[in-house]
């Protein structure tokens, strides 16, 4: 576990070296408990489940589903794109995956998809389609993808007074590319968070979604290794991170091709992240 840890610590130091994505794992003192579940509807999608406020009444965040009963996990996928990269894209960097949706179509796979404001507008047309496709749920990771703590893997910082406004212009990112009903739960990039940002965004009535299971699939280049991961640390109620940006991660839709069929003849069923969060407030 600790050589697991360094590892996954290496490789959110070179995600963020390189500006890239650092969605990797939070540290385990960054992680607040999971607080008492409740049923709390909230914005921009009350259709979803959300958990009720956590301590003090601040944002709630969500580590995993329930682990007894049905054997449910969630693949979660972090569409990166930084504030700055533009010119990067502009160069031919691909910040999207369309292969990996696409495997996730063909095996019908439910999966929830952290976007950031950026992604949906360098590419409208997948964010749309992903958006309006019952099989997924959009979720959000930020206009800007910078840090909402002060380290954070070298993340750029943003300012505590920006935060809820940052959040804010990616859900009207989405709108403005057409996704309807962007989920609301949110994703710190890099996973970083502290009291004071849970506070900052408390008035937007959102879950924090973290996970249990880091594939790794930041800038690996072995699937095979990405998968055993996954396979090994996947139980009941699971949710794993991984990413859809194919220059960062390139490896992710074979792992997807891999884990898929395999955790299916262990008998777990794949879920979006809102029917994690339901069954863990009661509701579904
Ligand atoms: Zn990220």
């Amino acid at each position: 576990m600790i050589t697991l840890v360094r590892r996954v610590t290496t490789v959110c130091a070179l995600a963020a070296t390189l500006s890239a994505l650092a969605s990797c794992t939070a540290p385990e003192a960054t992680r607040a408990p999971l607080p008492a579940p409740s049923a709390t509807a909230a914005s921009p999608s009350p259709r979803a489940p959300t958990l009720a406020p956590g301590p003090a009444g601040t944002t709630p965040v969500f580590g995993h589903g329930p682990r007894s009963g049905a054997k449910a996990v969630a693949l979660t996928f972090d569409a990166d794109m930084t504030a700055d990269q533009g010119p990067r894209a502009a160069r031919g960097e691909r910040f999207d995956n369309p292969g990996l949706i696409a495997a996730l179509r063909e095996l019908k796979v439910p999966a929830t998809v952290f976007m950031t404001g950026r992604w949906a507008e360098e590419y409208p047309i997948q964010a749309r389609s992903i958006g309006r496709d019952p099989l997924f749920e959009v979720a959000n990771h930020s206009y800007s993808h910078y840090a909402f703590t002060d380290d954070c893997y070298g993340l750029p910082t943003i300012g505590e007074e920006r935060m809820r406004a940052d959040v804010e212009r990616a859900y009207a990112a989405f709108r403005k590319v057409g996704v309807r009903d962007a989920v609301p739960y949110f994703r710190f990039p890099g996973g970083c968070y502290d009291r004071r940002a849970l506070r900052a965004l408390t008035p937007l009535g959102i879950t924090a979604v973290q996970w249990d299971v880091v594939s790794g699939d930041a800038f690996a280049t072995d699937a095979g290794a990405v998968a055993r991961e996954v396979l090994d640390g996947v139980r009941p109620g699971s949710v794993v991170v991984l990413h859809s940006t194919r220059s960062a991660a390139p490896t992710t839709e074979r792992v997807v091709r891999s884990v898929v069929p395999q955790l299916r003849r262990k008998g777990f069923r794949f879920v979006k992240v809102s029917e994690l969060i339901g069954a863990a407030s009661g509701r579904r």
